[in-house]
């Protein structure tokens, strides 16, 4: 399916600024972006929930700009799209095939087998009979998936679908989703504002900042080779210095640094540095500074380094054997530097 010159104002305020975007049959995407960028907005286009200024969506072929969300058969799963309370696990997820009419609604007997398969994919055998109330916030999107999936949609619409579970539970329905869209192959398209879960998750990953896409890209080319600052500022930490490009040097406040020019142009720059792609060494080698923090992380600990001529620390990674103290001096060694012209 495919966006085409979406544009969407509200009350003369521009959520989406020309959006042109191509979705190919069975991937997974994701819309990744700041609140406010415009992904939900996309996304309830895409569905038909709401209209565009400008603009087409087309679904194959077939021009579905103006086709309802019933005509369009999509399946969707909102962080907060309840399930329908009175109503047991089976009856909420057979429920886009019962309220079909009569002629194009299959069979009591064949909704139930279906239920019953979409019960075993979701992994929630048993609990059939259960009420929404009865099951965890996990369990409960399991559910809201099984019930988009049982209308065989054509694109499947999921928004933050996992956006108010915990951080453990997360993970572990990120890694299933990833399973089940390889077991079904249904084009999917992911909305989140969570840079890991992008790329942990999709095929490949749309960066939307003030209603326009950034960059699109499979997860290692959007994070090895970000676009624009904004794209590499967005997925992590990254310190900004102001330096200069001379004659194939790199100067900060007029002292050249120990860092490779990676062929950079000449003149004013910022040079972005990542905590994972940055190293402690002994004073004398990198750029000189000293340590004004060391924080613990899940995988190591971050140094946080105070360099001359900079008001901004760089962050450093630092693997868990490695002993350093804060106040110790050090240089930082860069092992991947990356240059944007200076804005
Ligand atoms: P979040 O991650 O916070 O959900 P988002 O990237 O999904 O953000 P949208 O919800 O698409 O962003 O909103 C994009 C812009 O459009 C925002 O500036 C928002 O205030 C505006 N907007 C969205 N819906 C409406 C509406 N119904 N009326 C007026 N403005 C709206």
């Amino acid at each position: 399916m495919r966006v085409s010159g979406i544009l969407k104002e509200f009350r003369g305020a521009r959520a989406l600024d020309g959006v042109d975007l191509a979705i190919h049959p069975g991937e997974l995407i994701a819309l990744l972006g700041p609140s406010g960028s415009g992904k939900t907005t996309l996304l309830r286009i895409i569905a038909g929930l709401d209209f565009a200024t400008a603009g087409s969506v087309f679904f194959g072929a077939e021009d579905a700009t103006h086709l309802t969300v019933q005509q369009r058969r999509v399946g969707f799963v909102f962080q907060h799209y309840a399930l329908f309370r009175h109503m047991t696990v089976a009856d909420n997820i057979a429920y886009g095939l019962n309220v079909r009419p009569r002629r194009e609604r299959p069979s009591s007997e064949a909704i139930r087998r279906k239920v019953g398969e979409l019960i075993e994919l979701v992994q929630l055998n048993g609990l059939d009979r259960r009420y929404p109330a009865q099951l965890s916030g996990g369990q409960r999107q399991r559910v809201a998936l099984a019930r988009a999936l049982a209308v065989e949609p054509r694109v499947l619409l999921l928004d933050e679908p996992f956006g108010a579970l915990d951080a453990k539970v997360r993970k572990d329905l990120r890694r299933w989703l990833r399973d089940i869209h390889d077991r079904t192959g249904h084009t999917t398209v992911f909305v989140t504002h969570d840079q890991d879960e992008a790329l942990e998750l999709a095929d490949r990953v749309a960066i939307l900042a003030n209603g326009r896409i950034e960059q699109v890209g499979t997860p290692d080319e959007i994070y090895e080779s970000p676009a624009s600052p904004f794209v590499l500022s967005f997925l992590g930490d990254t310190a900004a210095l102001p330096v200069e490009i001379r004659q194939g040097r790199v100067l900060l406040a007029g002292e050249p640094l120990d860092v490779d020019p990676e062929g950079a142009a000449e003149g004013a720059a910022t040079l972005y540095l990542r905590p994972n792609e940055t190293a402690l060494t002994p004073h004398g080698t990198g750029i000189p500074g000293v340590i004004a923090g060391l924080r613990r992380t899940v995988n190591g600990r971050r140094a946080e380094v105070r360099i001359a001529a900079s008001d901004t620390p760089v962050e450093v990674e630092v693997p868990p054997d490695q002993a350093w103290s804060v106040s110790d001096r050090v240089g930082v060694h860069v092992l991947k530097a990356r240059f944007f012209p200076a804005a």
